[in-house]
């Protein structure tokens, strides 16, 4: 094959949030599409890991979909301490312009509403359970090789296969899921808390249990060695273990739910473009999950992407045009956050007494200069914007 005509749809590799929601950016701007994806709807909904999605990522989203009200809880509070340090600083509505600073969702319950988003796109072709084998490049298309399918041509790639398959190294942490029931702290509040094994999160789940007391979701990164000792830890061990790390000031773990552990991978690609290829999401960058900042990214990817692809498709140039410089345009954005998601997890984790100061006096400035905190809300909100 060599050539493709210029209305072809794109093919979009990776029905996962990120595709999803570049295919329905680009139908928004007349672009038709292909998505691929490996997994039926159903497994994919089977993915219970919480996701807390920044305001600029709602507000992506929701050009596209609604997302079911019971299940986004909003996070209107986050706060950030360290074990054994002084400092700890607070995030809330005072340092935004509104009432919430996120809020979160299961990841299985965002790709349904996505998916059911998709599926009544006339411009969008979902094509699921079908594995992408490898792509062809030619000068003015593509040929995508499909297990058990013919291949399929398009002017472009578009990937947002995440991190594809499991890289052959292990992973270098592993992060420790459950749902615990606590009590002491906000329904809203979501908390960031830096143990010597890495970070701890508890964000906010639906439902209040009784009066006083609700559920959070635990994410807690460590050795996977560590984790896997403790998934399998009685509940009262576990409870003993996540209570040491917690610290006072009135939060109670009441409870334990299923534990279950993620291996954690961290890569990012030099070069977001390959000719017709172009990477996004987790395809372009798989980050630590501290903080809750890959999907935000790979949203702001999307975002992108589609501006630039629309803007070239409107003009009836080849989208081949576009492809650089989304590149270029992700590139402040992409090191700004790759930087704080490598840096922020060593740094809160070492007992090397001079850095421990400077963590305390950060924490600190965090917590008494505002402006630093709106700067710092701002970043993990919407990202490096110019
Ligand atoms: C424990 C944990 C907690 C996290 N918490 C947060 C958070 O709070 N906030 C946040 O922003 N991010 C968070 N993340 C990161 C977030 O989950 C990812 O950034 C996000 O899922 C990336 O979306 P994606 O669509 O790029 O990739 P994925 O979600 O990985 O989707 C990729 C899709 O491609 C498909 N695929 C792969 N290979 C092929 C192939 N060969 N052929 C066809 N299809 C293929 C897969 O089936 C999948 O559907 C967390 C991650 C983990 C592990």
């Amino acid at each position: 094959m060599s050539a493709i005509a210029a209305e072809a749809p794109l093919a979009i590799l990776g029905g996962g949030p990120v595709g999803l929601t570049l295919a329905l950016l680009l139908a928004r701007r007349g672009v038709r599409s292909v998505v691929f994806d490996a997994r039926s709807v159903e497994q994919a909904s089977d993915d219970r890991r919480l996701l807390a999605l920044s305001l600029g990522s709602l507000q992506t989203i929701g050009a596209v979909t609604d997302l079911p009200r019971g299940a986004v809880t909003p996070i209107r509070t986050v706060i950030v301490s360290s074990v054994g340090q002084f400092g700890r600083a607070v995030i809330g509505k005072s340092d935004v312009a509104g009432e919430m600073l996120g809020a979160t969702i299961r990841y299985g319950e965002l790709i349904a509403a996505l998916s059911a988003a998709t599926a009544s796109n006339d411009l969008i072709s979902m094509r699921r359970s079908v594995r992408v084998l490898a792509v062809q490049q030619f000068p003015a298309s593509v040929e995508i090789e499909l297990d058990g399918h013919e291949p399929f041509g398009a002017p472009l790639a578009l990937s947002a296969e995440g991190l594809g398959q499991a890289p052959v190294e292990s992973a270098s942490q592993s992060a420790l899921l459950a749902d615990v029931e606590v009590s002491g702290i906000d329904a809203g509040t979501a908390c960031e808390r830096f143990t010597r094994d890495g970070p701890l999160a508890l964000l906010p789940l639906p439902a209040r249990l009784s009066a006083g007391s609700h559920r959070k979701a635990l994410v807690w990164c460590m050795d996977p060695a560590q984790a896997d000792r403790r998934s399998v830890l009685s509940d009262a061990n576990f409870l003993a273990e996540l209570r040491s790390q917690l610290g006072g000031r009135g939060l109670q773990v009441l409870a334990v739910g299923a534990r279950k552990c993620y291996p954690l991978y961290q890569r990012a690609r030099d070069d977001l473009v390959e000719h017709r290829i172009v990477y996004l999401g987790n395809a372009a960058q798989t980050l630590h999950p501290v903080a809750g900042q890959g999907l935000n990214l790979g949203l702001r990817d999307s975002v992108i992407l589609a501006d630039q692809i629309g803007a070239a498709c409107a003009a009836e140039a080849d989208p081949v045009k576009a492809l650089h410089e989304y590149a270029r345009s992700r590139r402040a954005d992409r090191a700004a956050i790759l930087a704080l998601t490598r840096l922020t997890p060593s740094f809160f984790a070492t007992r090397f007494a001079p850095i421990a100061a400077v963590r305390s006096i950060g924490l600190t400035a965090l917590a008494v200069v505002p402006n630093l905190r709106r700067e710092f809300a701002r970043l993990l909100m919407f990202g490096v914007r110019f």
